[in-house]
């Protein structure tokens, strides 16, 4: 499983970028502007979530 991204929610990565230095492992990559997991890798640990000040990121 990975962590789900709301785009709608998300200011993009430009504006943004919070999630990128909260993931320790390095396993969000820039996908046009938003943030997406990488599969396999992503270990749905949260901190991403926990990070992100838009409520964006979900399990
Ligand atoms: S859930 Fe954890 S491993 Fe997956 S992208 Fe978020 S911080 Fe990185
Ligand atoms: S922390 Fe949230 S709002 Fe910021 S880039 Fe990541 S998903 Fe988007």
């Amino acid at each position: 499983m990975t962590v789900k991204i709301d785009e709608n929610k998300c200011q993009g990565i430009n504006n943004c970028g919070t999630c990128f230095d909260a993931c320790a492992l390095n396993m969000l990559q820039d996908v046009d502007n938003t943030p997406k997991p990488k599969v396999p890798g992503c270990v749905d640990c949260g901190l991403c979530i926990i990070a992100c000040p838009s409520d964006a990121i979900s399990k």
